[in-house]
Order: C-alpha cells, then structure tokens, then sequence
C-alpha cells in the first residue's frame, strides 16, 4: 500500500489530477470533501453533523474527521491519494499512527503551490458532478455536452461552497490550520512542490516525474 498525499489549497487542482491518477495508475482516490457531499446528498447522520461546516467553508471538527477515515478506510484497499486530508496537524499526526498500525507510510507528499488569483478564478468557474465528484471548468475544461457529466450524464452543479463569500472563509482556514503541513511534511523528507499554476498538462508531467 502506497500512500500519496496532494496538499494544496482548494482549487489547487488536487481533484483534477487524482481523477487522472485513478484513471492512469488505478489508485484508490480518497477525497474527504467527497465523502462528506456524498453523506450530506443522502443526509447520513454523518452529512447531517458535517453539513454547516461544509457548506460555510469551515472545516469539520478532527475528531469527526479523523473517525470517517478511520471508518472509511477499512472499506478500501490498494495505493492511497489522499484528498484533503489530513487538513490539520492534529489529522496529520493521526494518519501517522493509522499508517503505522497498518505497517504503511506517506510515500510522497506533493503541495500544489498557486497564486490566489487563480485559485478563485478556478473555483468560480467550478462543476461538479454529485454523482461521481469528477470536476469541470465552465471555460478551461467544459464537459463534452454542456451541463452533464462526461462519465455519468447526471446534471451538473456549481457546490454550495464555491462562491467567493465562502472562498474567502475556505482560504482563511487554509493559511490557519493546513499551510503548516508544508512544514511537517517537509520535516518528514517527502515533500515535493508542484507548481499548479500551470494548466491540467504541465501539472501532470511534473507530478510523473516524482513518481516514476
Ligand atoms: P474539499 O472538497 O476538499 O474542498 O472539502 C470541502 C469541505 O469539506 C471543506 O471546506 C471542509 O468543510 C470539509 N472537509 C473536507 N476535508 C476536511 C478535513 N480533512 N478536515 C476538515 N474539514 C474537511
């Protein structure tokens, strides 16, 4: 089991190239924003806890966090991307000690660097299928029939999230609780910079030549 960590801020790119990543090597992909809108849609007791935080741009609580992975993830198998997660060092040291008791490590940590600009450029112009979590872009990466999903065909939506009141809040906790894992990450020797603000190409060659 390899574990590959994509940190970065929203809009980053973290989604897009996990979805290539599943698609080029067969990875598990484990998005924790994925999971949280999947339960939110079938309003699980875990959406219900989960939703005002969510859709206000806050981050859930650790310990909810850290108990969905902990339950997720003896639901899956095969080489990990994780996706938002973990968002806090309290999740990082967490994942730490799962690992451990599972004989695994972080194998790569790649950070998406990017400038702000872009990054509210990109979530505004942001699909999102809920059926499959695969993600759009209204103008650099529209979907084949307009409004549908290339995968699934189910309509597509902007997230309750994705504006930019609530970009301004996600980022805010960004820079306070997730930034310092760069750090960590780099204390641990598995960190790589990936510069995302390139277009979906120029990622995706940067992020080969770490791993091959
Ligand atoms: P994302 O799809 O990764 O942008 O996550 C969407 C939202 O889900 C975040 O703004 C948080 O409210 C919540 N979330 C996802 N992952 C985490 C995490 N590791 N820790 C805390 N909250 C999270």
């Amino acid at each position: 089991m390899r574990n590959i960590i994509l940190l970065g801020a929203p809009g980053s790119g973290k989604g897009t190239q996990s979805e290539y990543l599943v698609k080029q090597f067969g990875f598990t992909h484990l998005s924790t924003g994925n999971i949280i809108r999947d339960n939110i849609e079938r309003k699980t007791p875990l959406g219900v806890l989960c939703q005002q935080y969510s859709e206000q741009g806050q981050l859930v609580p650790d310990d909810i966090m850290i108990q969905m992975v902990e339950n997720h993830l003896q639901t899956i198998t095969g080489d990990l991307i994780w996706d938002g997660f973990p968002r806090t060092i309290i999740q990082a040291e967490k994942l730490d000690q799962l690992l451990q008791k599972l004989h695994s490590k972080i194998d790569y940590t790649l950070y998406f660097e990017i400038n702000e600009k872009k990054i509210i450029e990109r979530i505004i112009g942001r699909l999102t299928c809920p059926t499959c979590g695969l993600t759009y872009h209204k103008t650099a990466l529209p979907p084949k029939v307009q409004g549908v999903c290339d995968n699934d065909q189910t309509p597509l939506v902007q997230r309750k999230d994705d504006n930019e009141a609530k970009i301004k809040i996600r980022l805010a906790a960004y820079h306070n609780d997730t930034a310092p894992l760069v750090q960590y990450y780099l204390n641990k020797q598995v960190l790589t910079v990936i510069d995302a603000d390139m277009e979906g190409h120029a990622v995706w060659d940067q992020i080969m030549a770490v791993l091959k």
